[in-house]
């Protein structure tokens, strides 16, 4: 039964129960940036994998420097010298140092590290002896194996995503493949008669299809792969046969036009006849409020406007957790950041939550949204661009300058651009 008219959080909450991650694959950390861990990885080796120096200096015992001052320095035997990747077979006896740098294993009999700035030997790396200008407590300057990660712990959790620190962390101990989850492919279908290609001239009535670009980068930004279909007319037969041939290839389908009651409104029809359901149809928000869910073959199907900014902002709400979930993240919805609204233009309070269209800044300490006085019109397309997020004004709710609202960020939010310093003076 198709629902309709259903709150932002009933939608979502109503996509985030049916989506489920795609299957996995096995890959090389070096590609595996972005990807998702599809299992819990644990450290088979200890890290550092053996006790290390953290300084250049002399490997020493620390009882033998205790009493050591710049007066009465203790004098050591220097018994060769040990780098970083070698082992010194020397076993170290009382009164004894051995040369070693930042990196290198700690022979045997040694406790702690004297750097060279507590010694009188930085400049004379061929000296016999040296001499200990102050003490140094046991296990000073030795990084000890396992401190940094005990063999066997879990380094990361099944869902995680692989950043630039985590493809460290996996490289640290030894691992070369992970498996993580496929990326979803997302189908992009624009439909209406109105539309044409890149390709082809400008031509009376007619608009090129932006849509299907805008998708593309919002799909891979969220971690999918964009599979771009050819745009169809708005007719029933022509997006069913559309959806049909796309289905088998992709994870989910994403449709922009046709869902709401014009005469070519045909996207619920054309689910309907390639042998889909039609879950739910209408969101309580502006722009976008015709936004449809349906599904063909048990994937996702997500009906955006055609309006470019009402197709960007349900994208944003909707599409975005939805892509995050199929790719595995084990918290796909981002929360939306609390700002103070810095500026009021005049807006009536409608019956729906509306999401307006905004500069996010940081100032004073705060995130703050100024909300465009111009371009807010689900047509417009040009002020999506450079915008940091969307700010949603809750239906029938009067707000002021200074209300707290919520953001969905589209990228951070940016340092001001004058700082003014408490009290007003100008920096
Ligand atoms: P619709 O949702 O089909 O009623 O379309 C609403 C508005 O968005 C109309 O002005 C359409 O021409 C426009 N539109 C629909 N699809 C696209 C598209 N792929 N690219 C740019 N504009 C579109
Ligand atoms: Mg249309």
């Amino acid at each position: 039964m198709m629902r309709v008219g259903l709150s932002v959080e009933e939608a979502i909450q109503a996509i985030m129960d049916y989506v489920k991650p795609v299957n996995s694959i096995e890959i090389h950390v070096k590609d595996a940036f972005n990807y998702v861990l599809a299992e819990d990885m644990y450290a088979s080796v200890p890290v550092p994998p053996f006790d290390r120096s953290m300084m250049d200096g002399f490997a020493i015992r620390a009882e033998d420097v205790q009493h050591a001052t710049p007066e009465h320095p203790v004098k050591l035997r220097v018994q060769g010298r040990v780098g970083a990747g070698e082992v010194s077979d020397h076993i170290l006896m009382p009164g004894e140092a051995i040369r070693i740098m930042t990196g290198a294993p700690i022979p045997r009999g040694a406790n702690a590290v004297a750097r060279f700035e507590i010694t009188d030997a930085q400049h004379s790396p061929d000296a016999e002896h040296i001499a200990v200008l102050l003490p140094v407590r046991e296990g000073e300057s030795i990084s000890v194996k396992g401190e940094d990660i005990q063999a066997g712990a879990k380094i990361l959790e099944k869902g995680a995503v692989i950043g630039a620190a985590e493809m460290a962390l996996l490289a640290t101990v030894g691992v070369s493949k992970v498996t993580v989850y496929r990326k979803p492919i997302i189908g992009v279908l624009s439909s209406g008669r109105e539309l044409i290609g890149l390709e082809h001239p400008l031509a009376p009535g007619k608009i090129y299809n932006s849509n299907s670009y805008m998708l593309s980068g919002l799909i891979s930004a969220w971690g999918g792969i964009p599979y771009l279909l050819e745009q169809v007319d708005d007719e029933v037969n022509a997006v069913a046969e559309a959806i049909q041939m796309a289905m088998p290839v992709v994870d989910a389908l994403v449709t922009t036009g046709g869902v709401s009651v014009g005469d070519y409104d045909v996207m619920r029809e054309a689910y309907q006849q390639a042998g889909g359901q039609v879950e739910f149809w209408k969101v309580n928000m502006r722009p976008g409020t015709p936004f449809t869910f349906a599904t063909v073959v048990e994937k996702p199907v997500f009906g955006l406007s055609g309006n470019p900014a009402a197709g960007y902002v349900n994208a944003v709400l909707f599409l975005q957790g939805a892509i995050r979930a199929m790719a595995g993240y084990s918290e796909p919805l981002s929360k939306p950041l609390q700002v103070v609204l810095a500026d009021v233009p005049e807006w009536k309070t409608i019956g729906m939550d509306r999401f307006l269209r905004a500069r996010i800044v940081i100032e004073e300490g705060r995130a703050a949204a100024y909300p465009l006085a111009y371009g807010q019109s689900a047509g417009i397309m040009s002020t999506l661009s450079g915008i940091q997020g969307f700010i949603r004004i809750l239906a029938r709710t009067e707000v002021k300058q200074g209300d707290l609202v919520e953001a969905y960020l589209l990228e951070m939010p940016i340092p001001a651009l004058n700082n003014t310093l408490p009290g007003g003076e100008q920096e």
